[in-house]
């Protein structure tokens, strides 16, 4: 008898897909004369950070957006950052303004990301856009939360007539990026939902209701198999860099190879939710170039 192993939800094959879709939409914007716009700002010298900034500007380049990219020394001050904001927010040709997070300590970080203006904000973290989902009016989402909903249309658990409708979702993590937001796609989805976080009593068990199972802990193997129900399907938000002594290398919040014998779907970490992030980070930046046009 050979193993159970769940399918993989491959975000690279799926963020090509939908990034080829934007690509011919962004061909016929600039037919009209409108080039779609993104501004990526970095405060520091945050490796991590450096390397999604520059991921996230070359993936403009890739679908023929124009991206500006302004990298400002940690020493800059709340002011001058939320000058430049003003100034983008002025700035015609920018489409959607991103600051990457995490801002210097000297910074609030609530005051920079309520400057952007709403109709700018792709990463959907405005007060503005955060009530318009919730209200179920979305505008701009959160970046990862709407690519993890991707993945469930394209295993087609929601979309063309289908949706979560008797289905138990668990999401565990309630962040503003992540939890929250997913939380509440996923209710707008019909499903049942359960929120969890650290003050979860026996999360194990919750997580064994799940049909549809997303982790976004920021703990490294945190979900086990035996926290899975059989054929669940699970998304793996979490990216982890393990110590060198462990291998030094990328992992999720998911125990992979012990939960790949249990789940019906599961997305790997790399190459699952990490690409359809920046993919909707294009999406979202297309939806405000065409929101401008009109
Ligand atoms: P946060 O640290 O903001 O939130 C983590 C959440 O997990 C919190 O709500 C916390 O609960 C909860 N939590 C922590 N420990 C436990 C526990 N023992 N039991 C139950 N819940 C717990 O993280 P983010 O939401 O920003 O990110 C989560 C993960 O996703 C990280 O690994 C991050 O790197 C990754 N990420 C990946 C992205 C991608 O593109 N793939 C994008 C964004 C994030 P409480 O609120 O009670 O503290």
């Amino acid at each position: 008898m050979t193993a159970h192993t769940a399918i993989r939800i491959d975000g690279n094959a799926l963020a090509a897909k939908v990034r080829d879709r934007i690509a011919a939409d962004v061909t016929a914007l600039k037919s009209r004369g409108i080039t779609p716009g993104l501004a990526v700002v970095l405060v520091g010298e945050d490796p991590a950070s450096q390397v999604y900034v520059r991921n996230k500007v070359a993936a403009c380049a890739k679908v023929g957006m124009h991206s500006v990219m302004h990298r400002l020394p940690v020493s800059t001050t709340e002011a001058e950052l939320l000058a430049l904001i003003d100034a983008l927010n002025r700035d015609a040709t920018i489409h959607g303004i991103l600051v990457q997070l995490p801002v210097p300590k000297h910074i609030n970080e609530k005051r920079v990301l309520e400057a952007v203006a709403a109709a700018k904000d792709v990463d959907g973290f405005h007060a503005e856009n955060v009530g318009a989902l919730m209200i179920g009016e979305p505008r701009f989402v959160s970046c990862t939360p709407a690519g993890c909903m991707e993945m469930l249309k394209d295993i087609g658990l929601i979309g063309e007539g289908a949706d979560l409708r008797g289905k138990h979702a668990v999401v565990v993590g309630r962040s503003n990026i992540v939890g929250k937001p997913m939380a509440m796609l996923l209710l707008h989805a019909n499903a049942t939902v359960t929120i969890c976080h650290s003050g979860t009593k026996d999360l194990a068990a919750q997580c064994h209701q799940a049909d549809v199972l997303v982790a976004a802990v920021g703990r490294p193997r945190f979900i086990t198999a035996d926290m899975v129900k059989p054929g669940a399907v699970v998304i793996d938000v979490g990216i982890n860099r393990l110590p060198e002594s462990e291998g030094g290398k990328l992992v999720g919040d998911v125990d992979f190879d012990g939960v790949n014998q249990v789940a019906g779907y599961l997305t790997p970490v790399p190459g699952g939710v990490g690409p359809m992030t920046i993919t909707m980070l294009l999406q979202n930046t297309l939806v405000a170039a065409n929101l401008a046009a009109k």
